[in-house]
């Protein structure tokens, strides 16, 4: 049996409200300060000493060499792919658990998305899954891998850190290299969290964040390109901003660039909200505590703590229901009652636009979809 009432008791005693979003944003730093700065300056678009300072913030506490803001996290995952060399008739490799602008960025370069398995310990790519989709499928063709079902290219993997929990990215990068397939990291949720000491998106040759409003902090709307690689993080700039050669009064643009780049005044409000990173990262994993201590004797419900040799931001705590059922009236008792609480995405491959693509058998995937909901993890104050 389901308690509803005892969990709706619980989090509304948690966060003393009376209707709890999935997860708001917290603003109890020097976001005033910092936005009133910036508007005093006049710089509020796409120039700006706060865009300079969030980039190094960003850079120092992922441990990355490079940080370059973008408008927000999709534009930041397109801009990756094209400069990891995906292309027009291409195929990225990826998974079915995620939000759709994983696979909108593939396809905004033209390539397609195809779908692996995920872990049900992680939410991420499974690489038992990626390995044996590989050895059945890949044939190196002219120094380039290609995917015998389908007669394309396969030019990268796109594995995804869900909830802020970190995938088995080690294991992938190491399967990668071995067929020549770049890896970018769709760490759009993860930032503040760690695989074996390693900040999520830096093992990549790109890595993507994202600071949405719902995310663990928030520009308004914003991303992040991640990177150690300098001539990247070059391409990463120049594409970002609009592929304008430097020049003190001169318009010269060398290539179809984008108007990616994030503003100052987001960037102002960025660099507020990180600084109270550590602070959200200590509240988020207490209360994912809290959670597991609640649901540690309930029957039927398994809260899903974070995988082994990882550091979790639990940017979104999620429950494992014995039944879809069960998961069903939860879903509807804790919304009715101003709980929000949600299931995972749709699957990418039931979406219309991505029902087509190639995928190999996804048993896990198809379990989380059926027995898994989000629980309310915004900071508690
Ligand atoms: C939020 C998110 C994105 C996109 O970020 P936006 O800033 O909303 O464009 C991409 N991938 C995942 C997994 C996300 O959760």
């Amino acid at each position: 049996m389901i308690r509803c009432d005892d969990f709706i008791k619980f989090v509304k005693e948690l966060y003393n409200k009376e209707e709890v979003f999935l997860h708001e944003p917290v603003f109890a730093g020097r976001e005033k300060e910092y936005l009133a700065d910036c508007i005093d300056s006049t710089f509020v678009s796409s120039v700006g000493a706060y865009v300079d300072r969030f980039e190094t913030e960003v850079a120092r506490c992922t441990g990355s060499k490079y940080a370059i803001a973008t408008v927000n996290g999709t534009a930041a995952l397109h801009v990756s792919l094209l400069i990891a060399g995906v292309r027009r008739e291409d195929e990225v490799i990826t998974q079915p658990v995620t939000f759709v602008a994983t696979c909108n960025a593939i396809k905004y370069c033209g390539s397609e998305p195809i779908f692996v398995d995920v872990d049900r310990e992680t939410f991420g790519m499974s690489p038992e899954s990626l390995l044996t989709f590989l050895r059945k499928n890949a044939v190196l063709k002219n120094g380039s891998v290609y995917n015998k079902a389908t007669g394309k290219r396969i030019r990268a993997c796109l594995p995804v850190h869900v909830f802020g929990h970190p995938c088995r990215i080690d294991e992938i990068v190491d399967i990668c290299s071995n067929y020549g397939i770049v890896v970018v990291e769709d760490s759009a949720e993860a930032l503040g969290s760690f695989f074996k000491n390693k900040h999520a998106g830096t093992f990549g040759k790109l890595g993507v964040l994202s600071f949405n409003g719902n995310k663990i902090i928030t520009t308004g709307g914003g991303g992040a390109i991640l990177t150690d690689d300098e001539s990247l993080a070059q391409r990463a700039r120049h594409l970002t901003k609009t592929a304008k050669v430097p020049h003190p009064y001169e318009y010269f643009h060398d290539e179809v660039g984008f108007n990616y780049r994030m503003p100052n005044i987001n960037a102002a409000l960025g660099l507020a909200q990180l600084e109270q990173l550590d602070k959200f990262l200590k509240i988020k994993r207490e209360l994912a505590k809290k959670y597991e201590g609640f649901f540690y004797t309930m029957e039927g419900i398994k809260f899903a703590k974070e995988p082994k040799v990882a550091r979790s931001n639990y940017w979104l705590n999620a429950v494992f229901f014995k039944s879809e059922q069960e998961k069903i009236e939860f879903l509807e008792t804790t919304n009715r009652y101003k709980v929000h609480t949600r299931p995972v995405w749709t699957l990418m491959y039931k979406l219309p636009m991505y029902e087509s693509c190639f995928r190999v058998e996804t048993p896990e995937s198809e379990e989380i979809e059926r027995k898994v909901v989000n629980l309310p993890s915004g900071v508690v104050l």
